[in-house]
């Protein structure tokens, strides 16, 4: 039987997706299809879902808004789980709980229709607030590790509290990213009066970021250091594999002319080599691969 009759016989109300395309879910636009994706509608039916496909063994991944994955190229016989149901958004004082697939711009309309401020650091950050809180999104010196009070996931199909302590938190990574689905994050603001101004400065500078379909940054700086002025000193700005190349604008950014995973993948191991070679440094990846 495939995933798809054995997954509808026991969740009849729970949308789903046959034949799911990663390239047209996925900022970098590159990738093969999934068996299945499914979108259950509360954190109950998530949980519900993943005991379920524990318990049949069917490999599952989790998907946000795909903006720092890169997805295998072909057919997976697999369940996509996808959050944008989870839309929940509630405000209390200075804090604000969210579902895992409430976007990075509704979260910033909603903080900013209730004054509250914090949150401008994360203007444009292409997210939802699962993803952005498993990879603990940010720029500079401020991440959602700065604002996060709690996270809640499921572990063994039960839905448990994270402190932020617990989250594991350190330079995009956290314990979610080893298989812990997110269902919702609650965080801590400040009251402020200048969230609008505050976003349009954060919104200008990231115009400056390259155009074409990427995953943003590929790689985690090193220690003291940014991996794209490394990679550019390396001579590599505009290197190209197949049908993807390295952005001549920003040289931590991998541009996808095509629809390749297989092209992408190689350029960063191309890239990891040669800068290795040249310097010394191990370039750790940023992105995500999924499945
Ligand atoms: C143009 C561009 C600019 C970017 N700029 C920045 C930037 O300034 N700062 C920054 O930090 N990032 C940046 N990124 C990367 C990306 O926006 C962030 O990493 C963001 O947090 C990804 O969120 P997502 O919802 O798209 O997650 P996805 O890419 O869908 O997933 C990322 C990882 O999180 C997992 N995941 C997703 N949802 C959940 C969930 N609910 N529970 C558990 N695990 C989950 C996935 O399995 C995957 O391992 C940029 C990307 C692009 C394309």
């Amino acid at each position: 039987m495939g995933i798809d009759t054995l997954f509808r016989e026991k969740f009849l109300r729970i949308q789903t997706e046959r034949n799911f395309s990663f390239a047209l879910h996925t900022t970098i636009g590159s990738g093969g299809t999934a068996a299945l994706a499914v979108s259950p509608e509360s954190e109950e039916e998530t949980a519900e879902v993943l005991s379920f496909l524990k318990m049949q063994k069917i490999p599952y991944c989790f998907l946000g808004a795909g903006a720092n994955v890169l997805p295998k190229d072909g057919f997976w016989d697999g369940v996509v789980i996808r959050f944008h149901k989870l839309r929940f958004l509630s405000a209390e004082k200075n804090r604000i709980t969210a579902g895992a697939g409430v976007t990075g711009g509704m979260l910033l309309d909603f903080a900013a229709a209730h004054s509250i401020g914090g949150f401008e650091p994360f203007a444009g950050i292409p997210m939802t607030v699962g993803g952005g809180a498993a990879m603990n999104a940010g720029i500079r010196n401020t991440h959602f590790s700065d604002i996060v009070v709690f996270v809640d996931g499921i572990v063994d199909g039960k839905l448990r509290r994270f402190s932020l302590d617990a989250c594991g938190y350190s330079e995009k990574n956290s314990v979610f990213l080893q298989g812990i689905a997110i269902t919702r994050v609650c965080f801590q603001g400040v009251i402020s009066d200048c969230i609008a101004q505050n976003t349009a400065e954060y919104l200008t500078a990231r115009k400056r970021l390259p155009k074409g379909k990427s995953m943003g940054c590929t790689f985690v700086n090193p220690q003291g250091m940014y991996a794209g002025e490394l990679i550019e000193k390396c001579g590599l700005k505009g290197l190209q594999v197949g049908k993807a190349h390295v952005s001549s604008e920003h040289a931590n950014f991998i541009i996808n002319d095509g629809n390749s995973s297989q092209d992408i993948s190689d350029l960063i191991e191309i890239v990891k080599e040669k800068v290795w070679r040249q310097t010394g440094i191990l370039l750790r990846e940023e992105i995500r691969r999924i499945p």
